[in-house]
């Protein structure tokens, strides 16, 4: 008998932003798998279960996926409840698809607890809507970085043609992301918002137009972070201009 690996979404970061199911099937799991963006609070509810952390925070050391889809496999054989737990939805950007072909293929059960993404976080905080009527009818969510041995494509053309787009793990490259959007067909005053730490304390957001967004990246602290980006964050960037204004005349 083999148990079932259960791929659950952590969120963006908020431990009451976690489903119900999630905090379920952590409260029973015998063995939890984590990345390193899930926070203690989130952890602390698989309180019978051995954690173990398998990545994976900007390139710094992290296990291999092959080596995390044969812990997996090794777990679920052990084990009846394995859990490994992704920040935000497991099915974006999570990789999970390499997960689930590698369980699926080993004849282990496998399931997916959906997470509220990052984008829907920063989003919320920001009280600004990734659609509105007249402004947004199309959302983006795409990200630069290209996996090791990976094909590079062309990221930045749907993010020109989009109303709306949202960019994973953009903050770090930021000048040549800036480049290859200019040269997409961006203008360079598209508004953008970026925002580190959605949902959690340290939250922080800056608004810039895309030719700042260099300059306002050089702003990210240790928190992960994301950049939105298209014409429903114009207020957003007025509101900013506002209150500069305001600084320096005060
Ligand atoms: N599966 C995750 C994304 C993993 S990729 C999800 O659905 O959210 C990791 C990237 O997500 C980070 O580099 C950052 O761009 C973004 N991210 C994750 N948590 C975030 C947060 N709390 N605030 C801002 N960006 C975040």
């Amino acid at each position: 008998m083999t148990g079932t690996v259960h791929l659950v979404g952590a969120g963006p970061g908020a431990a009451d932003l976690l489903t119900l199911r999630a905090a379920r099937l952590l409260r029973m799991a015998d063995i939890v798998f984590h990345d390193a963006l899930v926070p203690d609070d989130i952890l602390s509810l698989a309180e019978r279960a051995r954690h173990v952390r398998v990545g994976k925070r900007c390139g710094a050391h992290s296990a291999r996926q092959e080596d995390i889809n044969g812990l997996l496999i090794a777990a679920a054989q052990e084990h009846e409840t394995v859990v490994r737990l992704k920040g935000g939805d497991p099915m974006l950007f999570g990789r999970a698809q390499e997960e689930i072909d590698a369980l699926r293929s080993a004849g282990i059960d496998v399931q997916v607890v959906p997470g509220i993404t990052a984008a829907f976080g920063a989003t919320s905080s920001l009280l600004q809507s990734l659609t509105e009527r007249g402004l947004s009818r199309s959302v983006v969510f795409l990200t630069p970085r290209t996996g090791r041995g990976a094909v590079a494509c062309d990221w930045a053309r749907p993010a020109a043609t989009a109303d709306t787009a949202v960019l994973y793990m953009a903050g770090r490259d930021a000048t040549a992301v800036t480049a290859a959007l200019l040269l997409a067909g961006v203008p360079a005053s598209r508004p953008c918002v970026v925002v580190e730490s959605a949902t959690l304390p340290g939250e922080r957001a800056w608004p810039t137009p895309l030719h700042g967004l260099a300059r306002t990246c050089a702003r990210i602290g240790d928190g992960p972070a994301l950049v939105l980006m298209g014409d429903v964050y114009a207020d957003c960037l007025a509101a900013a201009d506002r209150t500069l204004e305001r600084q320096q005349f005060a």
